[in-house]
């Protein structure tokens, strides 16, 4: 049926599908491309719900270069997607049982708040600010407008650089070590190293510099009407400029003939057939159950197979019967970074501190009348409990009921030591485990970032012809990170179609 032939089909609306189709249609609207997607709304990680009236993220909830004139923005606005942000300042709060420190989103001021609680550490506060502040302009006069180096741009680095190149070999450790003695500082400094779960000795200080204090020097912001509403601000925009996308539709099988991707086979058994596909799914689910082995070299099985999941979590949604009042709306108990990390690695899970998120204190538009919705979150390991007690095919057994309630029971404890008397006001209460995670977005083990850190990533063309990835599975953690990716799948098409 000619309806059913597309030029291009999209396997998942998460950041790396919507930012292909996107591309896609705003270069060439006389392009028929279709997303589609196995859950009832778009978004994959970015999105949210709403429980009698309460509204909750359930994944990303801050986001970088979102600023007027910024990366992700400009790509945005291009694209004709209408969304505004609303600056999170301060960037996180951070509450010890003896001390309170203020994350501000003025890298001077912040500095100022850590010198003043770790006086002893002022020199090095100061330095170590300075290399990292150093590193982050170098990378940005060569990376200008851009999210990623190019070859070209590397080469320029290594020759015009000279304290990326200097720090090229240490590792985010490394750097930590030369100034800063303090331990609670190293963790607090180190805190989006609990965000991605990488212990600071496996990520490269140069990386570190210029991803995880970004939101100090260039703000850290919040999608207007939340994470659900800048997801569905996309689909509006694709739409609009003639682009289809179909929810609860589950891709089965990717169709292939000779070496070729020449469609999707959904669940209903109903064929789709498309010039080209883009995977925004799982690479292991890509691979090994939408294509299939046979189709594939034993390289890329091996090489896929080799490589771990990175972190999942466990979070606790939480809707009350008062408003919260002086109360930021990102918030961190007890951090430990380090001590943290090491438990989850140890396939561990007994957290004794929490991030606490309250959506409608960034965001008043997000307000419920009867009271505040609060977000308690930790990562954790997929296999904690032989997979949080759940039975064969991940069956939600009275074990898993059991497990889920002990710990979100020791979440709310925590973030009593914040929010006094939390307990007594929970009027609605959801838990999502790493399994939940999974069965929400498909993504093998609930792992929140696609590859854990380290291992070299696949390239967005897969040895199919025609077959391209995008999404966490190619470029790893963040939704700025994950949308560019699409825009590359996106423009990898335009040019090869253009050229015939
Ligand atoms: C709790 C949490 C907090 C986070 N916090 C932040 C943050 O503050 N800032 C930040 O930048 N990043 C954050 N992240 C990470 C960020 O959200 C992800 O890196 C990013 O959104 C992943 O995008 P993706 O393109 O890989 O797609 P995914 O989000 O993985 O979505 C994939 C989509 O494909 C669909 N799909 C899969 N298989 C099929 C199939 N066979 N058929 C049809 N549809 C299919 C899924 O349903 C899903 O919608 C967070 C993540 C989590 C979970």
């Amino acid at each position: 049926m000619d309806s059913e032939n597309y030029d291009v089909i999209i396997i998942g609306s998460g950041m790396g599908g919507l930012g292909s189709g996107l591309t896609l249609q705003n270069h060439n609207p006389k392009l028929k491309t279709l997303i589609l997607e196995q859950h009832s709304i778009p978004g994959g990680y970015v999105n949210g719900f709403r429980r009698k009236g309460y509204y909750f993220d359930s994944g990303a909830e801050g986001l970088v270069f979102c600023g007027d004139g910024q990366l992700f923005k400009l790509a945005l606005d291009e694209l004709g997607v209408k969304q505004e942000f609303i600056l999170i300042d301060p960037v996180e709060t951070l509450y010890f049982p003896d001390k309170k420190i203020v994350m501000y989103g003025d890298e001077k001021k912040y500095q100022s708040e850590l010198i003043k609680h770790f006086p002893d550490n002022k020199d090095g506060i100061i330095r170590f600010f300075q290399v990292v502040k150093s590193i982050m302009d170098e990378f940005h006069s060569v990376v200008k407008g851009k999210f990623e180096p190019s070859f070209k741009e590397l080469l320029r680095i290594v020759f015009t650089c000279p304290n990326m190149r200097k720090n090229a070999t240490k590792s985010f450790d490394n750097l930590l070590n030369e100034y800063i003695t303090n331990n609670q500082l190293r963790d607090v400094l180190a805190i989006y190293s609990l965000w991605l779960g990488v212990l600071p000795s496996k990520i490269r200080a140069i990386q570190a510099a210029v991803v995880f204090f970004s939101p100090y020097y260039y703000g850290h912001y919040y999608p207007k009407g939340g994470m659900l509403a800048f997801a569905k601000n996309m689909v509006n925009a694709y739409s609009k400029q003639g682009g289809e996308l179909r929810y609860r539709t589950k891709v089965k099988k990717i169709i292939i003939e000779n070496g070729k991707a020449t469609g999707v086979e959904l669940e209903n058994g109903t064929e789709l057939r498309a010039k080209w596909i883009v995977s925004n799914s799982d690479l292991s689910k890509t691979a090994l159950e939408l294509v299939g082995k046979e189709h594939l070299p034993s390289e890329y099985i091996e090489f896929i197979s080799k490589m771990e999941k990175s972190i999942t979590g466990f979070a606790v949604f939480l809707g009350l019967n008062t408003h919260l009042k002086d109360t930021p709306s990102h918030i961190a108990y007890n951090l430990k970074t380090e001590k943290y990390l090491e438990r989850v690695a140890g396939g561990r899970y007994d957290p004794e501190e929490v991030l606490i998120r309250i959506p409608d204190k960034i965001d008043p538009s997000l307000r419920n009348d009867k009271g505040s919705s609060v977000i308690l979150l930790t990562v954790a390991p997929y296999d904690f409990e032989k997979n949080w007690g759940s039975g064969k095919d991940g069956k939600r057994t009275a074990k898993y009921k059991e497990i889920k309630e002990k710990y979100s029971q020791q979440l709310i404890q925590l973030a009593e030591e914040v929010i006094p008397d939390l307990s007594k006001h929970i009027v609605v209460k959801e838990t999502a485990t790493p399994l939940t995670f999974e069965s929400y977005t498909l993504n093998t083990e609930g792992s929140w970032y696609g590859f854990k850190k380290g291992y070299k990533k696949p390239k967005q063309q897969t040895p199919i012809k025609h077959l391209l990835l995008a999404g966490g599975n190619v470029k790893g953690a963040g939704v700025p990170t994950c949308f560019f990716s699409g825009i590359k799948a996106g423009q990898i098409i335009l040019k090869k179609l253009k050229k015939k």
